[in-house]
């Protein structure tokens, strides 16, 4: 009992030390109480994961507990996107939203890979199906079809290529076509056109509908009114903001990107035009920076829990457990390599 007790003093002190200085979401504060009370259940989810051979990759945007309490992997799209590919697991938990953990099957399609929570959407990926985006094809035939990597399995599987907010422009730019014919994220397909015209491309870029509901909420004057209050103040905004926020933006780049530039900026503070969970990472990694809130949450990441972790793993429900189609996730996987080339390509 005492071992048990001393296990738990120990894994809460960690847990305490990692997340004290977490402040991101209104009224929520990880204090030793705090700690202390979901410590069991992450030692409980280390256990489980030992003796399952799993890993669990967690998006920057989930709840600090799960980032900093139990998963091996967290990052942005992109980072995770490559840790599926190299895992050997037999089980992935994906704690983030079902497209993450739909494009982890696609890229190991022998492990078994569960999300805690089936609900957890996105407004961009749900913004299009398959059957849509290959109506839309037919009128655009000589286009190149890129898709963000915020789309389900079936509209990677109709894409020629996939990108990720840390790689897009690049890609895009790559790409022999002239015509782009880019899905499903409206706001990005703008931001495509104003950086491909800076660089001097002429391509043109055709897009869909859907936007994020979180980074759409953003809006310039509200960069204004920041400025106005603190000077000296540095804007950082995600390429799935509106073309006038990330013009109003000092920088502008993937969750990883906008991580490394806060880190290495000097800056009286930040705005950070993104998803809470980014500024709670930085607020454990570069406890010394000051943001000056701003920040949105995103209803569906906000869906993972520890309990619902835990529960994934330890006897994970038909609806927890990703299932695809042979053929629509081998087509798919064409689309992700296709971008793992291209971005690694000079
Ligand atoms: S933040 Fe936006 S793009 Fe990311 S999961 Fe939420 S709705 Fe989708």
């Amino acid at each position: 009992m005492l071992v048990v007790d001393d296990q738990v003093e120990a894994e809460a002190g960690r847990l305490f030390r990692a997340l004290v200085s977490v402040d991101c979401v209104p009224g929520v504060t990880w204090d030793y109480d705090a700690c202390r009370r979901i410590a069991p259940l992450t030692l409980e989810i280390n256990r489980l994961k030992r003796e399952r051979g799993a890993v669990i990759l967690a998006h920057s945007y989930v709840e600090p507990e799960i980032i900093y309490g139990v998963a091996d992997f967290k990052g942005d799209s992109y980072y995770l996107s490559q840790q599926a590919r190299k895992a050997s697991a037999q089980v992935i938990v994906f704690a983030g939203v079902v497209f993450m953990a739909e494009t982890a099957k696609i890229l190991s399609p022998d492990a078994t890979v569960v999300v805690p929570d089936r609900n957890s959407g996105c407004s961009l990926a749900d913004s299009m199906t398959g059957e849509q985006l290959r109506k839309l094809k037919a009128l655009y035939p000589d286009a190149a079809v890129v898709c963000y990597i915020n789309s389900t399995a079936d509209v990677k599987a109709e894409s020629d290529v996939c990108v990720t907010s840390g790689n897009v422009y690049d890609i895009v730019q790559k790409l022999p076509e002239r015509r782009i014919l880019f899905v499903p994220d409206r706001l990005m397909a703008e931001n495509i056109r104003t950086e491909l015209k800076r660089r001097g491309s002429d391509k043109e870029i055709v897009s869909s509908d859907g936007t994020c509901i979180v980074h759409d909420a953003f809006d310039a004057p509200q960069v204004a009114l920041a400025r106005a209050r603190y000077p000296g103040l540095k804007v950082v905004a995600h390429p799935e903001c509106p073309p006038d926020v990330a013009a109003a933006a000092d920088f502008v780049g993937s969750t990883g990107a906008m991580m490394k530039y806060v880190k290495e900026t000097r800056a009286p503070y930040f705005l950070m035009l993104t998803e809470c969970g980014l500024v709670g990472r930085l607020q454990v990694e570069a406890p010394e920076k000051h943001f000056i809130g701003g920040c949105r949450l995103c209803p569906y990441m906000k869906l993972n829990s520890l309990e619902k972790v835990r529960d994934a793993l330890a006897a994970p429900r038909p609806d927890q457990i990703i299932t695809l189609d042979p053929g629509v996730s081998r087509r798919a996987r064409r689309s992700l390599e296709r971008m793992f080339e291209l971005a690694a390509a000079d």
